[in-house]
């Protein structure tokens, strides 16, 4: 049984979320099924490298592009939750800047430096959250690639948080649903960790 907000909704997770984009029929499966998703090699291997580039953070000179005297805090494994909006998740990195600015940083474990438009999401419901949070606007979150040691810093607009609100209710209404959402692009399929119960 999930918690959730006053108004009776369900409290969802930035991983729900994240999981929508990627397949609605995932989250279907994940979060209304029930079925556990077995990690993949390169998930695993994804959260050893994250564990190891925390502690790199501490070396460097600059702090994922921003120099380190400009940064107040680095904080890691934020948790985060907005009750209002039914929202919770666990950032990363959060940077605290001088100037008060709230940056969310995401570590990709990935052959590629691109901006999907799940990650870009992800990073504006830690957005969303962060704001609530430290009471301040976040407008740009950071996705951080280990594995090609570059950053890539995203902005993010009142318009994408918009979005990312209506996706939440969209959400919720297909777990409240029966209807098992169709499925989607093959290629998706190969990385999917409920393939099994699926295809
Ligand atoms: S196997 Fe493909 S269609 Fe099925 S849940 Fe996974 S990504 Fe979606």
């Amino acid at each position: 049984m999930r918690d959730s907000t006053n108004a009776g909704k369900p409290i969802l997770n930035v991983f729900d979320l994240s999981q929508y984009y990627y397949c609605p029929r995932k989250v279907y499966f994940l979060t209304v099924m029930g079925v556990p998703a077995t990690p993949r090699k390169k998930m695993s291997y994804g959260k050893k490298e994250q564990e190891k580039e925390r502690k790199r953070v501490t070396e460097r000179k600059d702090v994922f592009g921003i120099p380190r005297d400009e940064v107040e805090e680095v904080l890691h494994k934020v948790y985060v939750e907005d009750r209002k909006i039914g929202l919770i998740g666990q950032v990363d990195t959060v940077l605290k800047l001088k100037n008060g600015t709230i940056l969310p940083v995401d570590v990709k474990y990935t052959n590629f430096v691109r901006v999907y438009r799940n990650w870009k999401k992800q990073l504006t419901a830690y957005a969303l959250l962060l704001s609530s949070e430290f009471g301040c606007d976040v407008n740009e979150g950071i996705l951080y690639f280990p594995k090609q040691k570059e950053h890539v810093r995203v902005d993010i607009s009142k318009e994408d948080k918009d979005f990312v609100l209506m996706d939440l209710e969209k959400l919720r209404g297909l777990m409240a649903s029966e209807h098992i959402p169709r499925k989607t692009d093959e290629k998706k399929c190969r990385y999917c960790e409920v393939a099994r119960y699926c295809v």
